[in-house]
């Protein structure tokens, strides 16, 4: 554990622009030790922007962005030393072996020869590469290339780590893989800052959420907070004899969330409803099965990172190509 009280980061009215692109527009967060931040936005909402403020690679224009304490623009060797940095596109070297990739990010770190030798044995052996840790890395699968990145990230022991797009491109069980690192690293007290797309990477990794839009933080919240402010979980029935939708709407009108209402679509003898309560397709099945209607199929979904911006900003999150 990492006994440092303030909060190990902490970004404040940060602005960044490109030529004309505004890409942050006075964003700030700040991040519990110990815990998951998900930053969560479209394509172009400028979290990669804000990674490479985080890590010294690019001058905010405006505002300040602190990590352990250290300003990035003023002190940035020892944010160096304090961060670990992984993502979409995996920084290996082809040519080096997994161990020799590992060895090498241990001495930037400035580790003794020795001890990055240790170092890289020991994360090779977390991280499942020990078996492929003396071929090259431009033989693994990206999976493998993915893990390895992440596995030197972390070779210096960094308490703060930043993750870009970490699962993007990745197969189901590599995500997976890789969620159950982030969520071992977070109880080892490492603090994490992950940008992603997805609200259910989101939901699953981070105790807070930021929802990133246009450079700057639109919503901040606990992931059930978030979620709930959209109306939840989405229900939606499908009834087995056509003529019963009229009879079913109203079984389920108070399970719609305030504000909203069942909406019924006759072409296939469906209904639409967002509800507000977890057990609510139970209930629904409940109330048709005792007005003697039968149900066809039902299925509840989660709202997807469109239905979270539909809510807070009235458009879909479009990606920037196509706005
Ligand atoms: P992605 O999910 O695609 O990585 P992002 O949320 O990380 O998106 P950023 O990469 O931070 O977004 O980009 C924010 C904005 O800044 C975008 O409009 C992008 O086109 C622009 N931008 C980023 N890098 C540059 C650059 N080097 N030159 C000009 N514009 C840039």
């Amino acid at each position: 554990m990492h006994t440092y009280t303030e909060p190990p980061v902490e970004v404040e009215d940060l602005a960044v622009t490109y030529g004309r692109v505004t890409a942050l527009a006075g964003l700030s967060l700040r991040i519990e030790a110990g815990t998951v931040m998900g930053v969560l936005g479209p394509n172009g909402a400028g979290k990669t922007t804000l990674i490479k403020v985080l890590s010294t690679l690019l001058r905010p224009s405006r505002g300040t962005a602190r990590v352990m304490g250290h300003d990035v623009v003023r002190d940035p060797l020892p944010v160096r030393l304090a961060i670990g940095l992984a993502g979409q596109y995996a920084a290996v070297d082809p040519e080096l072996t997994g161990r020799e990739n590992l060895e090498m990010v241990g001495r930037l770190y400035r580790l003794p020869r020795a001890e990055a030798r240790r170092r890289a044995g020991e994360v090779l052996e977390r991280f499942d590469l020990t078996a492929a840790a003396d071929r090259r890395a431009g033989t693994y699968s990206g999976g493998m290339r993915r893990r390895l990145d992440l596995a030197a990230s972390l070779t210096g022991r960094p308490p703060v780590l930043l993750l870009d797009e970490p699962t993007t491109g990745l197969d189901p069980r590599s995500r997976q893989e890789l969620w159950a690192i982030v969520d071992e690293l977070r109880t080892e007290g490492t603090t994490v800052l992950l940008t992603t797309q997805y609200l259910e990477e989101a939901d699953r990794l981070a105790q807070r959420i930021a929802v990133v839009d246009a450079g700057t933080v639109i919503a901040e919240g606990a992931p059930a907070e978030l979620k709930a402010g959209v109306g939840t979980d989405i229900l939606r029935v499908r009834l087995a004899e056509p003529g019963t939708l009229t009879a079913a709407t109203p079984l389920l009108a108070d399970l719609a969330a305030a504000g909203t209402a069942v909406l019924s679509d006759p072409s296939n003898s469906e209904l639409t409803v967002r509800v507000a309560r977890p057990d609510a397709s139970v209930e629904a099945l409940r109330r048709l099965d005792d007005g003697g209607l039968r149900v066809a199929t039902i299925q509840v979904t989660q709202p997807s990172l469109d239905d979270v911006f539909l809510t807070l900003t009235g458009r879909t999150a479009t990606t920037e190509e196509s706005r």
